[in-house]
């Protein structure tokens, strides 16, 4: 019985209508109109387009959550990039929002109900014209209830949408309100292991360390679709480095949950679950290991006996 429709519904839907706002600035060509933030991170227009559309519909539809959102830098708005976010929300009959650069700050009321947001994961990948995701989280209590996640361009369809909800699985929709269940695949055997791993935001040791073990294929594509990939079969096998500094839980907890519904598991390097508090993720050996569930022991084994220093 799902306990969450409400929520998964609206996860979906405004997922889906924040991937059609970041493909408009993209075949503008203004995907470029980009700023660095002051940990060198790139962010475009198109994540603040993004982020102002998915908190002006939580402010009207669940007014009373918090929201946990990753883009805060609203100095970078001037009146150009207002007015081509403006432009971009006429366009797509998103005209009944206002534009409220304020939104972007917004986090609402202090609650046991929480959303993340993520309005675009892998910028430099969006930049670029390669693998980006937009990834809608929601909690209670910091324990993961639902995800939406959309990849526009995968698996060459326009968009995928992968959603999930805490204990009634996960499913994948490429056509409008079309969902199929997702699975993780079943293989246990390392030499055919396919690996998902960081285009731009990847260690030396992850390959190094899979190439030790005999892994031989390899996916390198940025964002969270990664995840997707796992939960759905495409990959066996997601070994993601952390940064201390760059733990959040908008980057992991949409992925973590989608994996687990999947059937697969989710843990850090010492086999620990991830676990989410405000906007940190949090672990206790810096990397995360997704995988179908019959590999996780063996390669959490296999990366405790090496050195990864
Ligand atoms: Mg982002």
């Amino acid at each position: 019985m799902s306990y969450y429709n409400r929520e998964l519904k609206f996860a979906i839907d405004v997922v889906r209508k924040a991937s059609i706002i970041t493909e408009w600035f993209r075949k503008k060509g203004i995907e470029s109109f980009s700023f660095k933030k002051s940990d060198q991170s790139p962010v475009t227009l198109a994540d603040f387009a993004s982020q102002i559309y998915l908190i002006s519909q939580l402010r009207e539809y669940f007014q009373d959550d918090q929201i946990i959102a990753e883009e805060e830098n609203i100095e970078f708005i001037d009146l150009k990039a207002e007015n081509l976010i403006k432009q971009c929300f006429e366009e797509l009959n998103l005209n009944e929002l206002e534009i409220l650069k304020e939104n972007i700050g917004y986090h609402g009321r202090s609650s046991e109900r929480q959303w993340t947001i993520d309005p675009i994961d892998g910028t430099i990948g969006y930049q670029k014209g390669l693998s980006y995701a937009i990834g809608v989280g929601f909690m209670i209590e910091s324990n993961p209830k639902i995800c939406a996640i959309g990849v526009p361009n995968y698996n060459e369809e326009a968009l995928a949408i992968f959603s999930a909800e805490k204990d009634q699985g996960a499913q994948v929709s490429y056509n409008k309100n079309v969902f199929k269940p997702i699975k993780v695949n079943h293989n246990e055997d390392i030499h055919k292991i396919r690996l998902c791993h960081s285009l731009h935001y990847d260690q030396p040791w992850v390959l190094n360390f899979a190439q030790d073990i005999g892994i031989e294929n390899f996916i390198q594509i940025d964002s969270m679709a990664k995840f997707c990939m796992v939960a759905d079969g495409t990959a066996d096998l997601y070994i993601k480095p952390l940064d201390p500094e760059h733990s959040f839980t908008w980057d992991f907890m949409p992925g973590d949950l989608l994996v687990r519904e999947a059937g697969g598991s989710v843990t850090d390097l010492n086999g620990e679950g991830l676990k989410f508090k405000e906007r940190k993720c949090l672990w206790t050996k810096p990397g995360i290991i997704a995988s179908n569930s019959k590999l996780q022991k063996k390669i959490i084994e296999l990366i405790k006996r090496k050195d990864l220093s």
